[in-house]
């Protein structure tokens, strides 16, 4: 049987950060990923260019049943590190707006810097292979599809459900479940939401720079701006995106879920009721607010207010200047749930943080048992915040695994 210091289950972005730095702690470290390759999910990440960190960090920009937990593994490798970490395998850094990509701005530069790193530092690495059993013995003895493997210490970073089609399909969550850890709901994150409000198929492909305020059964709970984009049947956006955790979780309880768009976040309100009236006299209401809102989107607000988008100004009352206003600075639509795992970019839930030791990652429940990336329960935000969970939980995953005795 085949004997290692560390082996780590799941070969994507915190599994290979937590093999690198086992080893370069001096471990002997084996990968077990069940794709045909390492890191096949940081492919797709950023549109395929990799947004890996952001200059922004902190733990405003996590999410989870306690977001303090990241502030131990940030503190420990930070964006700083990331950074320069990249820059040792070959990364060289190009910042948008504090976003971090690859100076290629090709993922797939990401992937063959680190698989190349990996093979420079001795980790085993086996592909195509799954596991189908884990016993605590003398260390762990695990076993896999073609062998066993006798392990001091595991680390699980297999992720959740995000992005199936990269491996994470929840197959290792029996045998971390079987040791006694314990999973909060799992849903999906930074994804599209939908809604049957038939007003939105007018709207698709039209964006608009917004506010967006979240009821969960009228009560607000989230709040962002940014730019949303109207589908068919449903928001897109980075701001859609965000809220979509608050979506997933309001409606598995059962709650009646309703965005609040605020059209013109920047501009004071009489101007936008100066709009129907004086020299406008003229316009139609739909005319009266373009150039401030897209056309599409204007039409509607008129529409949703009950009136005709052609109504001339003069023949507005002050009742129907109210509700196209009401709707101008609250255009709302209902929401009836998100776009599945398949369409997130990432699953908010997890291992309970309540069972990892934040300093270290290690199970409080199985010693010898460590924890990375996206498998615990916490959620970054868009904007390179997930990636550097992952590399700063995989770091100290790594670190304290190789504490070999
Ligand atoms: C389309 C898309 C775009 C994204 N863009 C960004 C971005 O620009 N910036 C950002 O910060 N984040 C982004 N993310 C999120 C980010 O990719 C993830 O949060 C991050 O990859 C999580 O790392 P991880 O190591 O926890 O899990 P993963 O990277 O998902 O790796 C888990 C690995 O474990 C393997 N595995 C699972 N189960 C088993 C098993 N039983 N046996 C063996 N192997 C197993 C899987 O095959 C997979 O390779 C994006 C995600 C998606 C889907």
């Amino acid at each position: 049987m085949k004997s290692t210091d560390v082996l780590i289950v799941g070969g994507g972005a915190s599994g290979i950060m937590a093999a690198l730095t086992a080893a370069k702690s001096g471990a002997d470290v084996t990968i077990v990923e069940h794709n045909d390759m390492l890191g096949r999910k940081i492919l797709s990440t950023g549109n395929g260019k990799c947004n890996y960190t952001n200059k922004k960090m902190g733990e405003e920009f996590y999410r989870g049943s306690n977001p303090a937990f990241v502030n131990s593994a940030l503190s420990q490798f930070n964006e700083i590190d990331t950074i320069e970490h990249f820059k040792e395998i070959g990364i060289y850094p190009k910042e948008k707006n504090g976003y971090m990509y690859p100076y290629s701005e090709q993922a797939s530069s990401v992937v063959t810097c680190l698989t190349e790193a990996v093979r420079n530092r001795g980790i085993h690495v086996y592909l195509n292979e799954n596991i189908s059993d884990i016993r605590k013995e003398d260390g762990f003895i695990v076993t896999l599809s073609k062998r066993e493997i006798n392990a001091k210490r595991i680390i699980f970073a297999t992720g959740l459900l995000a992005g199936r089609k990269s491996g994470c399909d929840g197959s290792a969550f029996q045998y971390i479940e079987k040791l006694g850890h314990t999973f909060i709901d799992i849903v999906p994150a930074l994804v599209h939401l939908k809604s049957e409000d038939s007003f939105l198929r007018e709207l698709a492909g039209n964006r608009a720079e917004i506010k967006l305020t979240l009821y969960e059964n009228s009560e607000a709970v989230f709040e962002d701006r940014g730019e949303a984009l109207f589908l068919e049947n449903g928001l897109s956006g980075i701001v859609s995106f965000q809220a979509s955790r608050y979506v997933s979780y309001a409606l598995k309880k059962g709650s009646k879920v309703v965005v609040s768009l605020n059209l013109v976040p920047d501009v004071d309100i009489e101007e936008v009721v100066s709009r129907f009236k004086g020299d406008n006299f003229y316009k139609s209401a739909k005319t009266a607010l373009i150039g401030l809102i897209p056309d599409k989107i204007a039409e509607c607000v008129i529409k949703n207010a009950g009136l005709d988008p052609d109504t001339i100004c003069m023949d507005l009352k002050n009742g129907d200047i109210d509700r196209i206003i009401k709707w101008v600075e609250s255009f709302k639509v209902n929401i009836s749930g998100t776009r599945s795992f398949e369409d997130a970019q990432v699953a908010a839930g997890g291992v309970d943080t309540n069972e990892i030791n934040e300093d270290t990652m290690e199970s409080k429940i199985v010693l010898g048992v460590y924890f990375a990336g996206e498998l615990i329960d916490i959620d970054g935000m868009c904007g390179g915040y997930n990636l550097q969970w992952a590399w700063s939980s995989g770091y100290v995953a790594g670190l304290n695994a190789a504490k070999v005795e």
